[in-house]
């Protein structure tokens, strides 16, 4: 059962923390080096350990024809709150750092919001993901152009929901969204770290992407491929390859 065009569904959900898992995987290293140059050169790994754990943690998955063994409806009916909070807690208690409890938080807190729902419409999922979002702001207590993953997330909900309630389908809301993140990412890289690690460098953090909004942009980006279901079954790779020239490494060298 692959997710269903046109709203967010457990399938597609599954599908999406698999394909981030799988690009923070492919991306380990370079996130870890962005995370070198104003950080302590964890992120990557540190990333990559919590979502291979939720990848592990995962439902059958989005292929899975039979559905799940534990007598529920398979992927279709399953309720999107509890998957997100499996994810969240996994994130919290393996993750260290900053990352673990503002990621956590993220999945947590659009647990909360999805709760017993099965579906969301595009305009349901912006109001889940501006839950999470709230969520990490008030965890890290970051505002924007503080250099963090704020930076990538805040524009992004704002662009799903202007998306959503212009009446855009989920596909065209999510790429949107993806579009927003990365332009937040990039607008990272002049800016002097106020939050984190990075902000002990004080102006010697500007001239570096931030990590944190790096990995951010790669969820967003995952998202794009994969919620809508319209990239069923070729989640993996390529999704954030497209806009890597001048993503990942346009922290390097300064
Ligand atoms: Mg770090």
């Amino acid at each position: 059962m692959s997710a269903a065009a046109g709203v967010v569904d457990a399938a597609g959900v599954i599908a999406w923390l698999r394909a981030f898992a799988a690009e923070v995987a492919a991306r380990r290293d370079e996130l870890t080096d962005l995370d070198a140059a104003i950080g302590d050169a964890d992120h990557g790994v540190n990333m990559d350990r919590g979502m291979q754990a939720v990848a592990a943690k995962l439902p059958a998955g989005e292929a899975g024809a039979a559905g799940t063994s534990s007598g529920e409806a398979g992927p279709a009916g399953t309720p999107l709150g509890p998957l997100f909070k499996t994810a969240g807690m996994t994130l919290v208690s393996t993750v260290g750092g900053a990352a673990g409890p503002l990621y956590g938080t993220l999945f947590l807190e659009m647990g909360k919001a999805a709760a017993k729902r099965t579906t969301l419409t595009a305009a349901e999922w912006a109001g889940v993901v501006s839950a999470g979002v709230a969520g990490v702001r008030m965890r890290g207590k970051a505002q924007a152009g503080d250099k963090t993953m704020v930076d990538a997330l805040l524009p992004a909900a704002e662009a799903l929901r202007e998306a959503a309630g212009s009446g855009a389908s989920l596909a065209a809301a999510c790429r949107a969204a993806a579009d927003a993140a990365a332009e937040g990412m990039r607008a990272t890289t002049p800016l002097v770290a106020r939050k984190g690690r990075a902000s002990y460098l004080g102006e010697r953090s500007a001239g570096h992407q931030d990590p944190g909004a790096t990995s951010t942009w790669l969820l967003l980006e995952t998202a794009a491929a994969t919620l809508a279901g319209g990239a069923a079954g070729e989640h993996t790779g390529g999704a954030a390859g497209e806009h890597a020239p001048g993503g990942l490494a346009s922290g390097e060298g300064g």
